[in-house]
């Protein structure tokens, strides 16, 4: 009999942390998550990827908002079904990490594009030629993470939005990639609070976003 009581005693405990579990969850973890799919078209190794990852998502984090990172194969798997071919879900941004800007017209300072609401692309080259710059060698996981942070944060803010400093600036020198080196390359004040409201509610509307220059593709 006595187990039998322990038995319901613990089947109704099991209850209440069941219950209470999601009502604490909704409480407490109010952080927005980016769900970023990667395809890496360039020959940035792994190493360096995990590691601009890394740096965009503590870029993330100082605006409250987290990021779940997928690396995709860039050759399909036909018998594989995955996220990385599928419609992209909503809210889900794809970024892709190319070789370099399609047409040499354009200067260094062109770190790549957006598309809202989707799709994000960051040229290599540019990171490479920027981490020139500095000597560091972790600079080019460093300006990687930075380049892929300005991509994203063009989906999140909206429109061609650029700002005369911080990380959302349109060209950069070496004032730029010295302060991405120091981990202090960032989102401007009235920036987080818009990517932390549109992450938020999901982003909104906005046209596509060609870094300097102003011309779109
Ligand atoms: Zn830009």
């Amino acid at each position: 009999m006595k187990i039998r009581q322990d038995l319901i005693a613990g089947f109704f405990g099991l209850l209440v942390i069941s219950v209470g579990t999601p009502l604490m969850a909704q409480t407490v973890s109010e952080e927005p998550v980016l769900s970023i799919l990667v395809y890496n078209y360039s020959a940035a190794s792994p190493t360096v990827l995990g590691q601009a990852e890394k740096e965009t998502q503590r870029i993330f984090s100082r605006v409250g908002v987290s990021i779940s990172w997928t690396d995709c194969p860039i050759q399909q798997v036909l018998l594989e079904k995955s996220d990385c071919y599928e419609e992209p879900a909503p809210g889900q941004i794809r970024l892709r990490i190319l070789k370099q800007p399609l047409n040499d017209y354009f200067q260094d300072s062109i770190f790549g594009f957006a598309v809202a609401p989707v799709f994000a692309s960051v040229y290599y080259g540019s990171a490479l030629r920027l981490a020139v710059l500095d000597k560091d060698e972790y600079a080019l996981s460093a300006i990687m993470g930075c380049l892929m942070a300005h991509e994203v944060g063009h989906l999140l803010l909206g429109e061609n939005r650029h700002s005369a400093s911080g990380i959302m600036k349109a060209q950069w020198d070496l004032k730029q990639v010295q302060l991405a080196m120091r981990g202090s390359l960032g989102f401007l004040p009235q920036e987080k609070k818009l990517l932390y409201a549109n992450a938020i509610a999901g982003r909104r509307k906005a046209e596509p976003a060609l870094c300097a220059r102003g011309t779109r593709e």
